[in-house]
């Protein structure tokens, strides 16, 4: 039985939910673990880092990354693409760590139906509709056009809550980071289908 597998935890749900300050918190906690940097269109924002929050690119090399196969998922969020490398993904797997997606919905769809026995998925929110506008207005960063482009998409999101494994509603940081290393944890132990036929196959072997 092969342990060391990796495993993948697909963390959804709406800009200005938490995702980031969440996926920080757990960090010390989780273990070996490697966080998918994405590859996008959209403009660097104030504070972001190449490389670190995310491969910047041309909408040019971003189809010519389609085109050859470069991506593992990829998706087209309020008017920009962003997408998930394959390449990266593949070594930390095979290298037994625990992958973390911050992606929307489609990817997680995407995900799900090309790695679905080792995917955990989770999605995460604010409390309101209301709590999720006050802080996209005071994160100040972004104009009233993509706030309110977000907003949209939450509501869209949503109501597709139901397809992802666990739910964490955001209101108290320290809580919904309790509950996500919990989930971090349990995903790492996931058994890929490969391994179970294996092991049954071993189990019978020896009578
Ligand atoms: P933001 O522009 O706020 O960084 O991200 C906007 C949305 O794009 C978020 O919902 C985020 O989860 C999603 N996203 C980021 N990277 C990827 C990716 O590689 N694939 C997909 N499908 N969605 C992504």
């Amino acid at each position: 039985m092969n342990y060391d597998t990796g495993a993948i935890l697909v963390l959804s749900g709406p800009s200005g939910a938490g995702k980031s300050s969440l996926i920080k918190k757990i960090e010390p906690e989780i273990g070996d673990y490697y966080f998918s940097i994405s590859t996008t269109t959209r403009p660097m924002r104030a504070g972001e880092t190449e490389g670190v929050d995310y491969h910047f690119v041309s909408m040019q090399t971003f189809e010519e990354d389609i085109e050859n196969e470069h991506f593992l998922e990829y998706a087209s969020v309020h008017g920009n693409y962003y997408g998930t490398s394959i390449k990266p993904v593949k070594k930390a797997l095979k290298e037994g760590k625990l992958v973390l997606f911050d992606i929307d919905v489609q990817g997680h769809d995407a995900v799900r139906s090309r790695l679905g026995d080792i995917t955990t998925s989770v999605f995460i929110t604010t409390p309101s509709l209301h709590e999720l506008k006050k802080r996209l207005n005071n994160r100040a960063t972004d104009a009233r056009e993509v706030i309110d482009n977000r907003i949209k998409m939450a509501k869209r999101e949503i109501q597709r809550i139901s397809e992802f494994d666990y739910l964490i509603i955001n209101e108290d940081l320290d809580q919904a980071a309790k509950h996500l290393t919990r989930i971090a944890k349990a995903a790492k132990l996931k058994i890929p289908s490969i391994d179970i036929s294996n092991f049954i196959r071993q189990w019978e072997e020896n009578e």
